[in-house]
């Protein structure tokens, strides 16, 4: 079986295409959003999804989430003494998914579509694909975020040619999509965007804005405990915004609770230089495509952080143009990317839609540059520009560039500066030349750029009809087959939490989160009732179990139901 999937920055889902329809894959919480963090228990068993993430308020140090801003990077995350990098944190939550998909769906899910931003880089794309195979996935097809959510939305669905914005703000990052939709033909015109800009930001507003009332000058005084309550309570101040133009947050500090009124106005306030880095990748995907704003039919927001009313706002203000947001921000990729799944397999319900996506960045290589007099190297050549449609295959021939050169090496850059240094490497691959004057030996470079983004570079020297090619992958990321054997056997060995103990551990660690955040009458509840529940599970009583387990979850909420009402009023 195929899936679509969505491998967020702060939530990840997974869906299908079956009896003509796209559907949601609930997780074996029975909710549609796994959160996209990773903790190690005590156990040392690997937590995945909301359990890991109520763990993590109590133990922020072995807890790792927002890895998808550094993926195809060498960041490594220490949890627990153990080091993992993000693609294989993201193996887990991949892998998660799967396995919820397997029980929901009753059969295999062996090959999953996967969604990144449009703005990925090659690195990214690559990483993403191994996070899929790790978790036993293959994945047959990576696809742009913008363009799943232009499907899902059903852009050019009644047969005009239509021209839409998709304006993606998610967890961690931003991007805007140009496409044209006409007759089933989708053609992206431009991307651009900000990976390091997103809904989280957003929170860490809230964060300085906290603190600076409190008039904590240094943040490092506080634990990391007290860090990662004052962020989830951030989080939860900005979503309430959504319910009423005035937000408390209020966290225990120093063994005192300080709660603290913000207005969406002053939140506004400090939120304008955020809003204000929304502007130029809007301008430059205009100028990218070649279009004005006129010549837009629709926008579509795309992306949780879209939920915020400042940024609705401010996208209309910035372009005159009313937002469209009925489909929800948090499952329409997930929707376009499992309808993608139905165009693969020809499911004779769905139009194929035919897609045009673009290379989201230049891709290039080092030459030396003959200035007259004399020679200087360290060039950019462009070989497949920014915004070119793909699949794309373009040449270029570079010649020799010293007398009696024996090798030539093609570096495969990726960026935008004329300077070769500055761009990104991706790889190299060296040939040998017949030894002469320079300038005798012609060697063409082909790149070839195709559907999932991925890239192959054949070098050829002309004389010989030696050829050379491969499809590239960073030095630091390049894996042997004996390498990734072994990796994916580690990440076997680690044992993830069972499935059927999960809604006990979720209970488990939410409650002692509140049983530290709670006073008096209802800290005893807490305390008696997590009790009670130690006790079932000693008694191993399955339906025992279930009872305590409701009640526990009944008295959390209503307690937190309370508190909720309470910051409202
Ligand atoms: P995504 O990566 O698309 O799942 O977006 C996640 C981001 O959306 C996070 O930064 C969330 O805090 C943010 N988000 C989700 N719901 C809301 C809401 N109701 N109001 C404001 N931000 C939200």
């Amino acid at each position: 079986m195929l899936i679509g999937i969505d491998l967020g920055t702060t939530n990840s889902l997974a869906a299908c295409f079956r009896n003509g329809n796209a559907e949601l894959i609930p997780n074996r919480l029975g909710k549609k959003l796994t959160p996209s963090v990773i903790s190690v228990d005590d156990d040392g068993k690997i937590l995945v999804g909301e359990t890991a993430r109520e763990y993590g308020y109590l133990h922020p140090d072995r807890t790792a989430k927002v890895f998808k801003r550094t993926m195809g990077t060498d960041r490594e995350y220490d949890l627990a003494g153990m080091k993992f990098s993000s693609e294989e944190l993201s193996g887990f939550v991949l892998r998660s998914l799967k396995e919820d998909a397997e029980v929901y769906l009753g059969e295999p899910v062996e090959e999953a579509i996967i969604s990144v931003p449009a703005y990925f880089n090659d690195k990214q794309r690559k990483a993403t694909k191994r996070a899929g195979e790790l978790a036993g996935l293959t994945v047959s097809r990576i696809i742009n975020e913008p363009t799943a959510s232009a499907i899902a939305y059903g852009v050019g669905e009644e047969g005009a040619m239509e021209r839409c914005m998709v304006f993606d703000l998610g967890g961690g990052t931003f991007d805007v999509t140009i496409l044209e939709y006409f007759k089933n033909i989708m053609e992206v015109y431009a991307i651009a965007g900000d990976n390091f800009l997103g809904g989280e930001d957003f929170t860490q507003v809230l964060v300085e804005m906290y603190l600076g009332r409190l008039l904590v000058a240094n943040i490092n005084m506080l634990d990391l405990r007290t860090l990662s309550n004052i962020y989830k309570a951030a989080e939860d101040c900005k979503c309430s915004f959504s319910q009423g133009n005035v937000s408390h947050m209020g966290v225990n500090i120093f063994g005192q609770y300080h709660e603290e009124e913000f207005t969406i106005e002053e939140y506004a306030e400090a939120c304008e230089p955020l809003l204000e880095k929304l502007r130029k990748p809007i301008e430059k995907a205009l100028r990218d495509a070649k279009v004005t704003l006129d010549d837009l039919d629709r926008i579509i927001l795309v992306g949780g952080a879209t939920k915020l009313s400042i940024v609705r706002e401010y996208v209309q203000k910035v372009t005159g143009i009313y937002p469209e947001w009925y489909v929800d921000p948090d499952t329409s990729v997930a929707v376009g990317a499992a309808l993608q799944c139905a165009m693969k397999e020809r499911d004779k319900r769905i139009e194929e839609v035919i897609l045009t996506d673009v290379c989201p960045f230049t891709l290039g290589t080092e030459v030396v540059r003959d200035i007259g007099a004399f020679e200087e190297p360290g060039h950019y050549l462009p070989i497949i520009e920014r915004n070119t449609v793909i699949p794309v295959s373009r040449r270029q021939t570079v010649y020799t560039a010293h007398d009696n050169q024996k090798y030539v090496t093609v570096k495969v850059l990726q960026g935008e500066s004329y300077m070769a240094k500055n761009n990104l490497l991706l790889g190299e691959l060296t040939v040998e030349v017949p030894v002469g004057p320079k300038g005798q030996e012609a060697i063409e470079i082909t790149y070839t750029y195709d559907v999932n983004s991925l890239l192959e570079v054949e070098v050829k020297v002309l004389s010989t009809g030696l050829q050379k090619k491969a499809i590239i992958q960073s030095e630091e990321n390049k894996m042997s087959e004996e390498e990734a054997r072994q990796r994916f056997e580690r990440l076997q060995y680690l044992k993830q939490n069972p499935r059927d103990d999960e809604e006990n551990k979720l209970v488990i660690y939410r409650a002692s989160r509140m049983y530290e955040e709670t006073y008096g009458a209802d800290k005893t509840k807490i305390s008696d009732m997590l009790a009670q529940l130690d006790e079932a599970m000693a008694n191993k009583s399955r339906l025992e179990i279930e009872i305590v387990r409701e009640k526990l979850t009944d008295l959390l909420d209503s307690i937190e139901q309370k508190d909720f009402q309470g910051l409202l009023s």
